[in-house]
């Protein structure tokens, strides 16, 4: 249920955060896990859900960028509690931060490492590195004929006391198409970039390719650790070979709003910008106060469904910034009654899943993009939130 006075809320369940990681972790039983917190969280809240997750007893936590991971540490998050790595670097990046804020980088060429050992003999500290090798996704990433150059550089500075290169590690292209052939060429890459990096002698603490689909349907790519967004968050990486409930997980996101008008008009009445739906005859319309601006997709006009009383509701026009509206068929639900947008679907309710269909994208995207305008309520924690 929404909170009292909220115009809209997202609710995280930090119960079924607990339940997923702990599902992952029977996924993957011989590899540590990783919890990936980038993009707030993948918009649930980063520091909650990293708190969450190091009380059940997760050790590493992973964000794209070095400021989220810098944040997690100004939170309190500490080096003894929680491996931190980051893996998004541009020139000029707070290296010196990083390497004082014991946050594990990831270097993929050249010029990172260059700014990385500067970093490190302005600080005296020594840097802790995950060599990323492109293994085939052709986006971040070492590619094969560099390679040597760079492990040979890295193990240099290992030896001069540096650095240490504590993770080799790269990252699939399409681990969630089953079947792709991409997703074995990808392991036979990875297996031979590391075994190079090994002869040249790499000792690696931790050899990692897994995301949340290879986590959950290639158990030969776990290594010593898995790196989980998505499917920590309850929500299935591939909708099309399991629901959530097939894999052990349960959504931890839901979102609803309160209706801010509930009207009557007449047949043949325009609604929203572009009146791209007209009334078929007298009816009561909805007004839901969330639009694009809060995370809901423009994309989803005439398509997203939410429940309104427990009945389901197709949004009737176009969703605008601020709102959309739902044709509510002559029932007068009161003003402020509950719209459930999306939730975890176990009662057959709409899901973010359901919202990634209507409008042509995939449920990561989603619940990453809810804006910081809807506020977020945190239910079932036993970390430091309570
Ligand atoms: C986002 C990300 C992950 C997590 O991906 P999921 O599919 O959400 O599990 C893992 N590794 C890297 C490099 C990423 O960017």
């Amino acid at each position: 249920m929404l909170a009292e006075g909220v115009r809209a809320e997202v609710a995280v369940d930090l119960a079924a955060l607990r339940g997923n990681l702990a599902a992952l972790r029977g996924k993957a039983p011989s590899a540590d896990l990783m919890a990936v917190v980038k993009a707030d969280g993948y918009g649930h809240g980063a520091l909650p859900c990293a708190l969450e997750a190091l009380a059940s007893g997760v050790r590493w936590l992973g964000t794209a960028t070095p400021e989220e991971a810098l944040a997690l540490r100004a939170a309190g998050i500490a080096p003894e509690q929680a491996r931190i790595l980051c893996w998004l670097w541009t020139p000029g990046g707070p290296w010196a931060q990083a390497l004082r804020a014991r946050i594990d980088v990831s270097v993929s060429g050249q010029w990172a490492l260059t700014e990385l050992l500067e970093a490190v003999r302005a600080t005296g500290i020594p840097a802790r590195v995950h060599l990323k090798a492109d293994t085939g996704l052709g986006r971040n990433g070492c590619q094969p004929h560099d390679w040597p150059e760079l492990v040979g550089a890295a193990l240099r500075a290992e030896a001069e006391g540096l650095l240490q290169v504590v993770g080799i590690w790269s990252h699939f292209a399409c681990a969630d198409e089953p079947g792709h052939p991409s997703v074995r060429a990808q392991q036979e890459a990875f297996a031979a970039m590391l075994a190079y990096a090994e002869r040249a002698g790499a000792a690696p603490e931790v050899r990692h390719l897994a995301n949340s689909p290879a986590t959950l349907l290639y158990p030969e790519s776990h290594y010593d650790l898995v790196r989980t967004g998505l499917a920590m968050y309850g929500v299935s990486p591939v909708p099309e070979v399991g629901s959530p409930a097939d894999f052990g997980l349960r959504p931890v996101m839901s979102l609803s709003a309160r209706l801010a008008l509930v009207k009557q008009v007449p047949g043949g009445h325009g609604v929203s910008y572009g009146h791209q739906y007209h009334t078929q005859g007298e009816t009561t319309l909805g007004l839901v106060p969330v639009g694009y601006a809060d995370g809901i997709p423009r994309h989803a006009s005439s398509t997203g469904q939410v429940q309104v009383a427990g009945k389901w509701r197709t949004v009737a026009g176009r969703v605008a910034m601020d709102q959309f509206v739902v044709d509510l068929g002559g029932d007068t639900p009161e003003v402020g009654e509950q719209v459930l947008i999306f939730g975890n679907g176990e009662r057959g309710e709409p899901t973010a899943e359901d919202w990634a269909r209507a409008s042509g994208t995939i449920a990561y995207e989603i619940v990453t993009r809810i804006g910081s305008r809807v506020p977020r309520r945190y239910l079932g924690g036993t970390g430091a939130l309570g």
